[in-house]
């Protein structure tokens, strides 16, 4: 049965049917290895409207890579380091556009004629990024709503270039933040973010110094990462032992094999701990002080109880909620009080595209979820966090590969791994390498967000 849909929807008649309601055969994509040099090779060229005021930032952080900057007139008019564009028919691997002097909604055809003009050359797999403001903090309304519409803007170039495979974002920069938006712009360029596309970082201001290994943003950081054993647990675990984190893997004690093999994969430390239990935050924080403390905080571990609301059990509905999001607050309330989150650390939580939009059969799930968001959103502001310069963002995956979508009713999951700008499901890896990046010491500026890892899903728009 599963190979006769996967048959017809990759046949002619398949095609056009999913053609016609805007789906398009996937395009592989291609994410990190190691052997990449630097986050970015390959042409870029950089367009900018009036006043922009970072392009002096973007020129020095794509310095540091194997990219050929050209610049557009406007650009070269304001940095006259730029390399003049004189390649007519070039490709190119990236477009960015430094929009962050914006002030009047007529000025953005200055957007307008830079995308218009090149957007054809943008080479598949190809990067979009515009960097802008945030718009609450416009000294204007004029000036904020035209900050606010790149956010249209670049979500609307995300749906028309997904089906090369080509992603599109905006990064907002505040004011005073413009030496910390270097590992936002990076992670945007690089095969890191390969099912990231139509998103938005808002970058805020911080003291943040110092150079990291692009291969080993990690080194010399201990990780915590709860649900390790199998799924996206896994690949976080992985990819924060990659980047050079120690992690300390915990999980239920029936997933025990489990986790030893991942955990001795990565050189790791198991821990068996069922967070919900009452003594799991004393006996995880006695594993973090022991590890000297913990520079990331991963809450992954999650399950699904779905039934409508009128069939779901009390146990399900509550049960999900403590797994999912009360159980999270208390480890890491235990962490904090005991000062266990080293300076300059992260916490992340996993939030679901669910969470945002809404699932029928889902209310305890995205209930969660969404709870997931509202504690990122106030813990940004958390007195003792910005003392000690520690970040707090999730991920909301869409639709990943996992033995949590293998049991999706079948037609449901055929069809909801594609209904997304790039057309496929994603990997566990893709959430993981958004994690790492809000890991990365360098993007302390990048706290307060929830980065959707869904291929720019339909759902939850
Ligand atoms: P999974 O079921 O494969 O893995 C979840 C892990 O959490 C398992 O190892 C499980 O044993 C562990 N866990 C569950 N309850 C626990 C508890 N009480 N204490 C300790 N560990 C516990 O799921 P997955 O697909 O890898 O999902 C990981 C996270 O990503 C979850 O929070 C999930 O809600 C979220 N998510 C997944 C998707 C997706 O498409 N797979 C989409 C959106 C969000």
């Amino acid at each position: 049965m599963t190979d006769r849909i996967e048959t017809f929807i990759n046949s002619a008649a398949g095609k056009k049917v999913l053609g016609a309601l805007g789906v398009n055969a996937p395009r592989e994509l291609t994410r990190y290895n190691s052997k990449q040099r630097s986050f970015f090779s390959g042409r870029l060229l950089l367009g900018a409207g009036d006043n922009a005021a970072l392009l002096a930032n973007i020129s020095a952080i794509l310095a540091e890579s194997d990219a050929e900057v050209l610049g557009d007139s406007n650009a070269r008019l304001q940095c006259s380091a730029l390399t003049a564009n004189t390649l007519a028919d070039a490709s190119y691997a990236a477009l960015v556009f430094d929009a962050s002097g914006m002030r009047n909604a007529l000025e953005l055809v200055q957007a307008y004629r830079f995308f218009n003009a090149n957007i054809r050359k943008l080479a598949p797999g190809g990067r979009i990024v515009i960097l802008g403001r945030p718009h609450l903090a416009a000294s204007d309304a004029e000036q904020a709503a035209t900050q606010r519409a790149l956010e249209g803007l670049s979500r609307s170039l995300a749906k028309e270039v997904g089906a090369r495979g080509s992603t599109a974002q905006l990064i907002t920069v505040a004011e005073g933040a413009e030496n910390d938006f270097g590992s936002s712009l990076r992670f945007l360029l690089s095969p890191k973010s390969a099912y990231i596309t139509g998103q938005v970082i808002a970058v805020s201001a911080v003291q943040q110094s110092g150079n990291v290994d692009w291969h080993k943003p990690l080194a010399g950081k201990t990780a915590l990462v709860t649900g390790a054993s199998r799924g996206i647990g896994e690949a976080i675990a992985e990819t924060l032992a990659r980047d050079g984190a120690t992690v300390i893997g915990v999980d239920v004690a029936q997933m025990e094999q489990d986790l030893s093999k991942v955990m001795s994969r990565v050189e790791g430390q198991p821990l068996i701990a069922d967070i919900t239990a009452s003594d799991a935050p004393a006996k995880i924080a006695a594993a973090a002080k022991k590890a000297g403390g913990i520079d990331l905080v991963v809450h992954n571990a999650g399950v699904t109880r779905d039934k409508t609301i009128a069939n779901m059990t009390e146990q399900q509905w509550q049960m999900t909620l403590d797994i999912n999001l009360a159980a999270a607050q208390r480890i890491t309330r235990e962490l904090l009080d005991q000062g266990l989150i080293r300076n300059g650390g992260s916490i992340v939580g996993v939030s679901s595209m669910n969470g945002i939009g809404g699932q029928r059969g889902q209310t305890n799930y995205a209930a969660s979820k969404a709870g997931v968001i509202g504690y990122v959103d106030f813990m940004k502001n958390d007195e003792n966090l910005l003392a000690h310069n520690i970040s707090v963002n999730a991920v909301a995956p869409g639709f990943i590969e996992t033995a949590m979508t293998a049991a999706i009713p079948l037609f449901t999951r055929m069809f909801g791994r594609r209904l997304n700008s790039l057309s496929q499901g994603g990997q566990p890896v893709d959430v993981a390498e958004a994690i790492a990046f809000f890991g990365n010491p360098l993007s302390r500026g990048v706290t307060g967000n929830t980065l959707r890892v869904c291929g720019q899903s339909w759902f939850g728009a």
